[in-house]
């Protein structure tokens, strides 16, 4: 089991291949990367793992129904919008329609 580790002074990242039982050695000791030429000493905490990322994101997808409802809602919402755009563009249309009927005038 790879655990991932992160120092709260410096930000300094590890991973250590670990069993269940000794994921919290790490935490024991201060962080021994060297700051300007000293050791950090800072306290490391145990970093969120990509594989507990990836298990929030499957139930983030498990989840929200709330989520899905604004993206239908949104749906909806485009195919009002398109439909507004297509009255619109007719409208363009009977424009440019009359304009061309007074340029016929004019040429008449
Ligand atoms: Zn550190």
């Amino acid at each position: 089991m790879i655990y991932d580790y992160r120092c709260k002074k410096c930000d300094n990242e590890f991973e250590e291949w670990l069993r269940m039982s000794e994921r919290e050695e790490p935490m024991k000791n201060p962080c021994a990367e060297l700051v300007d030429d000293e050791p950090c000493g800072g306290e490391i905490v145990q970093a969120v793992s990509a594989m507990a990322i990836g298990d929030s994101i499957r139930l983030g997808i498990k989840k929200p129904s709330g989520e899905f409802n604004a993206v239908m809602e949104k749906i909806h919402h485009g195919t009002v919008g398109s439909k507004l755009d297509s009255k619109m563009s007719q409208n363009q249309d009977r424009k440019q329609d009359t304009l061309s009927d007074r340029l016929k005038k004019y040429e008449k």
